[in-house]
């Protein structure tokens, strides 16, 4: 499908496409990072939605009403929805994405259709509660984690480090959607800056410990490559390291 490349390509097969969530969870912290979408969104959007990402975390004890530190890779729709469900997070955002999203091209063609407006209006107001922490680059937003600046999909996408038991684990986001853009060095087709999507190439190559330590945004092959959390999580849930 033409769609799943930068320039698209005739002898591309259909790759589906899966959507995720991801707890980093330590003794003291637990960081969530991406929300998912709605029900509602994922109607209107013609996607099949399995389940609400709240009930996933619920699957392996995480309770969103409590968490208190959300990132966000970026303001896509279908990495920044459910914001509600998350009453006493702290949303971590790059500075960067969120200009843009409030900024002078937001509404135009290539770019409206990737996000809820009602997601960004909700983090405007939750910016006025003071519940937005804005990264302007690197950062480590808890012992172990770090997030860092991309760009290349969007504006300001930013792509998480987890020092685990097995290494540095890059959860990649839209980075990289597929393995495949990586390995092969091929861009995803939603482009905002294409000269920054190889740079985050680069980035999450020189951020993970291997390529087995890459979590792309989208591909099926993680739910396939990672073990499930605990018996019964089959398909629904994997635990990274
Ligand atoms: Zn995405």
């Amino acid at each position: 499908m033409g769609e799943h490349f930068y320039g698209g390509d005739p002898h591309d097969t259909p790759m589906p496409m899966d959507y995720f969530v991801w707890a980093a969870v330590s003794d003291e912290h637990t960081v969530v990072v991406d929300t998912g979408f709605t029900a509602e969104v994922a109607a209107k959007r013609g996607r099949d939605h399995l389940r609400c990402p709240t009930e996933g975390l619920r699957e392996i004890g995480v309770d969103c009403e409590r968490v208190s530190c959300v990132v966000l890779t970026h303001l896509h729709y279908d990495h920044a929805g459910n914001l509600k469900k998350f009453p006493a997070a702290t949303f971590v955002v790059q500075e960067e994405e969120m200009a843009f999203w409030t900024g002078r091209y937001a509404g135009r063609e290539h770019f409206r259709y990737t996000v809820e407006v009602e997601d960004v209006i909700h983090l405007v107001r939750e910016n006025f509660e003071g519940r937005l922490c804005f990264v302007d680059g690197n950062e480590e937003i808890v012992p172990g984690i770090e997030v860092y600046r991309a760009g290349g999909h969007s504006a300001g996408l930013q792509v998480v480090r987890v020092e685990t038991d097995r290494g540095n684990v890059v959860i990649a986001s839209d980075a990289t959607h597929f393995y495949a853009n990586l390995e092969e060095d091929r861009p995803f087709s939603i482009v905002h800056d294409l000269s920054r999507m190889y740079g985050a190439f680069d980035l999450v190559r020189s951020l993970a410990d291997s390529p087995t330590h890459v979590v792309p945004g989208h591909d099926a092959l993680v739910m396939e490559r990672f073990p499930a959390a605990r018996k019964g999580l089959e398909g629904v849930v994997v635990r990274i390291a």
